[in-house]
C-alpha cells in the first residue's frame, strides 16, 4: 500500500500534484482551511492556460476562461502608451479564480484525493531532521496529522514553512522588498465612454514603486493597485482610485467583486525548497513571476515536477535526496528563468518616478524590453534581456552606480549553472548561499 501523501492548504501546485499522484493510486489528503464554498479569491487571473499542457492535466472546460488583451503601459506621468504585440495575448487567458479552485478540486476528487475543509494548520510536527505531521485545528480542537511527505501547498505565510526549525535550512519569512502588497477589485461601470486601452498597466502609478492595472470588461472594469514591499495603506489606495476615476471617468462608485488586500511573495524561488518529509510548492515556495506576481501556472507547472519525484522514489523514502530532483527540475525547467527578472525587479524597486518617466520618454524602454510577462520570459534568453536592460542603465541620469553595481547579471548565470544535480547536503547549502547573495 502507498504511503501517506499530505496537501498542507489547496494551493494550485499542491492541487496538481495531487491530482497527478491521485490517478496514479497514491493515498493523499488536502487539509484546507477554507469552506469549500468559500475557495479562491473573488475574481479573476491572467495566466498561461497551457501550464496544465505541460503538467499533463486536462484543460478546464473552454467556456471557462476565454483569451486575455494585449497589455498598454504606461509611465507615471503617462505622457508615453507603449502596446505590446499580440504574443502576449496569444498564451494569456483568464479565468474566474473561484471556478479554477472549484476544476482543480473536482479533478483532484475524480481522482481519489480526499478533502478536509475547515481545517487550519497551526504548526509542523517534526522528529529530528524530518517532518512527520502538523498541528491542525477544526472546531476549536486540536489534533496532530502524521503522513510520509507533506507538501506545503498553503501559500506565502504557510504556517509550516515559516515555523519550521532552522536546521532544515529551508528560508522562514518572505517580507519587506520580496513582497507584493495588492488591492483588487470589480467597479461598476459609468455610462462615459470606455478607455482607449482595453488593459492599462500604469508603472510607478502616483509615482510611487508598483503599478496599477485597469481592464475594461463588458460590465465591469477590473482594477488592481499594488506596491512593492509591505505598504499599501486604505489612503494610498483611496488616492489612487481617485486618480484612475479621474483619468477614465468610466470606473463607477459601486464595488461588484473583490476590495480585498491580499500579499503575494515578488522574488526568485526559495534557494531551499526541500526536505526530509517536505516540500514546498507555490507562493509558500516563492514561485511567483517577479515583477508581475502571477503565481498560478507556475505552480501548476511545478506540480508536475513533484509528482514525478514522487513517482520516482520506488523506495518511497520523500527525503531531502529524493525530492530534490523535484527542486531540481524545477529550477532548471522553470525557475531560474526568474531570476534575472527578479533582479530587474530590484533595481526597478531603486529607481524613482523620475527615472521611469525617463526610461519610456527615450524609449530606452520599448516594447521589446518591456517583454518580461510569462511568454516573453520564457522566450527571450536571459543573456539577450539582461543586455537590453544593462544597456540602459548608464543612460539613466538618475541611478546611483549602486545600481549598476548591483545589476552583474553575468554573475546570475554561473551561478544557476553551478547546481547541484545529485543532491549532496553540503554541496547544496554551498549553491544556495551563492543562489541567495548573487
Ligand atoms: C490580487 C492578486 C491578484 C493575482 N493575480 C494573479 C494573476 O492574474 N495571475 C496569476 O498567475 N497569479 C495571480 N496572483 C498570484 C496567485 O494568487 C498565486 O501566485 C497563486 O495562487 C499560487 O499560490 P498558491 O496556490 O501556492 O497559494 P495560495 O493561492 O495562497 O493558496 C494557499 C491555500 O492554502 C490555504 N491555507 C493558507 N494557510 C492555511 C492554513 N493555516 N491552514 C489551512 N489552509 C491554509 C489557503 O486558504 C489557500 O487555499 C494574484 C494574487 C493576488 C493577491
Amino acid at each position: 500500500m502507498k504511503k501517506k501523501i499530505i496537501i498542507a492548504g489547496a494551493g494550485h501546485g499542491g492541487l496538481a500534484a495531487a491530482a497527478i499522484l491521485g490517478e496514479k493510486g497514491y493515498d493523499i489528503t488536502v487539509f484546507e482551511k477554507n469552506k469549500r464554498k468559500d475557495m479562491g479569491y473573488d475574481w479573476t487571473d491572467v495566466f498561461q492556460i497551457n501550464c496544465f499542457d505541460d503538467a499533463g492535466l486536462p484543460r478546464p472546460p473552454a467556456n471557462k476562461y476565454h483569451p486575455s488583451y494585449n497589455i498598454t503601459y504606461t509611465n507615471p506621468g503617462k505622457t508615453v502608451h507603449i502596446t505590446m504585440p499580440d504574443i502576449q495575448v496569444s498564451s494569456n487567458s483568464i479565468m474566474d479564480r473561484k471556478d479554477l479552485c472549484r476544476y482543480l478540486i473536482r479533478l483532484c476528487e475524480k481522482n481519489g484525493v480526499k478533502f478536509r475543509f475547515g481545517t487550519e494548520i497551526i504548526a509542523p510536527v517534526a522528529d529530528k531532521n524530518r517532518v512527520i505531521g502538523m498541528v491542525v485545528r477544526k472546531n476549536d480542537k486540536l489534533s496532530a496529522e502524521f503522513g510520509d511527505l507533506i507538501i506545503d501547498a498553503a501559500g506565502m505565510d504557510s504556517p509550516l514553512r515559516t515555523l519550521l526549525p532552522e536546521r532544515f535550512g529551508i528560508q522562514n519569512e518572505i517580507r519587506g522588498s520580496e513582497v507584493f502588497t495588492v488591492y483588487r477589485a470589480f467597479f461598476s461601470k459609468t455610462v462615459a465612454s470606455s478607455p482607449e486601452h482595453k488593459y492599462i498597466v500604469h508603472f510607478f502609478h502616483m509615482r510611487k514603486p508598483g503599478i496599477s492595472w485597469l481592464i475594461t470588461e463588458k460590465n465591469y472594469m477590473d482594477i488592481l493597485i499594488g506596491r512593492f514591499g509591505e505598504e499599501l495603506t486604505e489612503d494610498d489606495i483611496s488616492e489612487a482610485l481617485a486618480d484612475l476615476r479621474a483619468t477614465y471617468p468610466a470606473v463607477g462608485d459601486e464595488i461588484i467583486r473583490g476590495g480585498q488586500v491580499a500579499r503575494i511573495p515578488l522574488r526568485r524561488t526559495l534557494p531551499i525548497i526541500v526536505a526530509d518529509g517536505y516540500a514546498a510548492i507555490g507562493d509558500s515556495a516563492g514561485m511567483t513571476i517577479p515583477i508581475i506576481g502571477s503565481g498560478i501556472a507556475n505552480s501548476i507547472r511545478a506540480g508536475k515536477y513533484l509528482a514525478e519525484a514522487v513517482i520516482d522514489d520506488t523506495d518511497e523514502e520523500y527525503t531531502a535526496k529524493t525530492l530534490w530532483k523535484y527542486q531540481y527540475n524545477y529550477f532548471t525547467n522553470v525557475g531560474n528563468k526568474y531570476v534575472v527578472i527578479d533582479k530587474i525587479k530590484r533595481l526597478a524597486s531603486s529607481l524613482s518616478a523620475n527615472d521611469v518617466d525617463y526610461l519610456l520618454e527615450k524609449e530606452i524602454l520599448s516594447a521589446g524590453e518591456l517583454s518580461i510577462g510569462e511568454e516573453q520570459a520564457t522566450a527571450m534568453p536571459l543573456s539577450t534581456l539582461s543586455r537590453k536592460f544593462i544597456r540602459a542603465i548608464p543612460k539613466l541620469p538618475f541611478v546611483a552606480n549602486t545600481a549598476r553595481t548591483f545589476a552583474k547579471f553575468g554573475a546570475v548565470k554561473k551561478i544557476l549553472k553551478k547546481m547541484p544535480e545529485e543532491y549532496d547536503k553540503d554541496a547544496v547549502a554551498q549553491w544556495a548561499e551563492q543562489y541567495k547573495n548573487v
